[in-house]
């Protein structure tokens, strides 16, 4: 067995070799990866770091994977995959403690149950709570640091530190969790309390909202590029910009620029990550000549050997 594998040994969560990337991508692409692991405690979250730091062995964080483009050769390494084995949660008052695998949809739904409001937004997102963090995702000019109370993090001194929403430093689809190989474990989230129906016609309003406008019949990975408010008031949103470009349904191999919505690329069956990054790098170009405007992406490319990159990085890499 090798070094990789030997983790199988340990009591680590519930582990996975040779496990197939796509099962735990949206967009439902990816090779295998060597060891896929789901623990359950801090502890456990622990352990597998520390092992993969003295092997030497690349290992990655994920939630859902709503946000992420895996290799189509895989991952050589381990992947810890932050899930409903990590989902437990308290809420006292208009306090929220939460672990970060939970499902965001989930556990909005839990909020409202128990009449609290502010993360209503959420509630088509369909990443873990810590991925949502992570990205400072959001929706209608909302965003989860809003309400943010405190985070939990290890750092890479295999210590687990905290950080107050100002220490977080959220921003559009930014946080400062994306400048350091921080885990994110536990979320507290301070909310508003709130009428049940009310929130709960809220959030049906949104969800019928989305599924008008978002090609949800087909694996996705949500928007490709960044719909930045600044950028979009002095341009346009990236979607209008790439359909104005005429790009609608252009295809590479399964993959294509949704007919529904631009900002889209959807996976008409057998796509590949290749065929995603050359409609990435396509879009770039086009978009760059028409308006001059170099979009960029929220979803992270996961390399072979674990190299994370932003998505635009990697279509403009294949340009060069
Ligand atoms: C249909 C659809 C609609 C979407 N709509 C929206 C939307 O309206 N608004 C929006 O903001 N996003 C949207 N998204 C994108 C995505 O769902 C969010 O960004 C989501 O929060 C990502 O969570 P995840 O668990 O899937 O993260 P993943 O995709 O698994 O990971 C994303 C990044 O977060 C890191 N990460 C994940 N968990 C942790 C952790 N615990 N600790 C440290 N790092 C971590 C990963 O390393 C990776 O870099 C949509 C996606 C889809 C498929």
């Amino acid at each position: 067995m090798d070094k990789v594998s030997s983790l199988i040994n340990k009591n680590v969560g519930d582990i996975y070799l040779k496990e197939p990337l796509s099962k735990h991508s949206s967009w439902r692409i990816g090779g295998p990866a060597d060891v896929l692991v789901e623990p359950y405690t801090v502890e456990q979250i622990l352990e597998i770091v520390r092992y993969a730091d003295l092997m030497k062995i690349p290992a990655v964080v994920i939630g859902n994977g709503t946000n992420l483009l895996f290799s189509d050769e895989g991952f050589r390494g381990i992947i810890i995959k932050m899930g409903k084995n990590f989902s437990k949660y308290t809420i006292k008052g208009k306090r929220a403690c939460v672990e970060a695998g939970i499902w965001t949809p989930k556990f909005v739904k839990i909020l409202s149950d128990n009449g609290l409001s502010g993360l209503e937004h959420a509630i088509g997102i369909p990443g873990t709570l810590g991925g949502l963090v992570f990205m400072n995702g959001g929706s209608g000019g909302k965003c989860i640091g809003d309400i943010v109370k405190k985070i939990w993090v290890i750092d890479k001194n295999y210590n687990l530190i905290s950080f107050s929403k100002s220490e977080c430093d959220f921003s559009y689809r930014k946080s400062v969790f994306q400048d350091s190989n921080y885990i994110i474990c536990k979320i507290e989230l301070e909310c508003e309390t709130g009428e049940k129906e009310k929130i709960e016609s809220e959030m049906r309003s949104i969800l019928d909202n989305r599924k008008n406008k978002f090609p949800l019949n087909y694996p996705n990975c949500g928007s490709v590029f960044l719909s930045n408010p600044v950028v979009n008031d002095t341009f346009a949103p990236p979607g209008k910009l790439i359909e104005e470009a005429g790009l609608k349904g252009y295809q590479v191999g399964g993959a294509q620029i949704s007919e529904k919505h631009a900002n889209f690329i959807v996976n008409l069956g057998n796509a590949t990550a290749k065929d995603v990054i050359s409609i990435v790098q396509y879009a770039l170009k086009i978009v760059y000549q028409r308006y001059g405007l170099y979009l960029e992406s929220e979803i992270k490319y996961v390399g072979e050997m674990g190299d994370l990159k932003s998505l635009h990085e990697v279509g403009k890499l294949s340009m060069e």
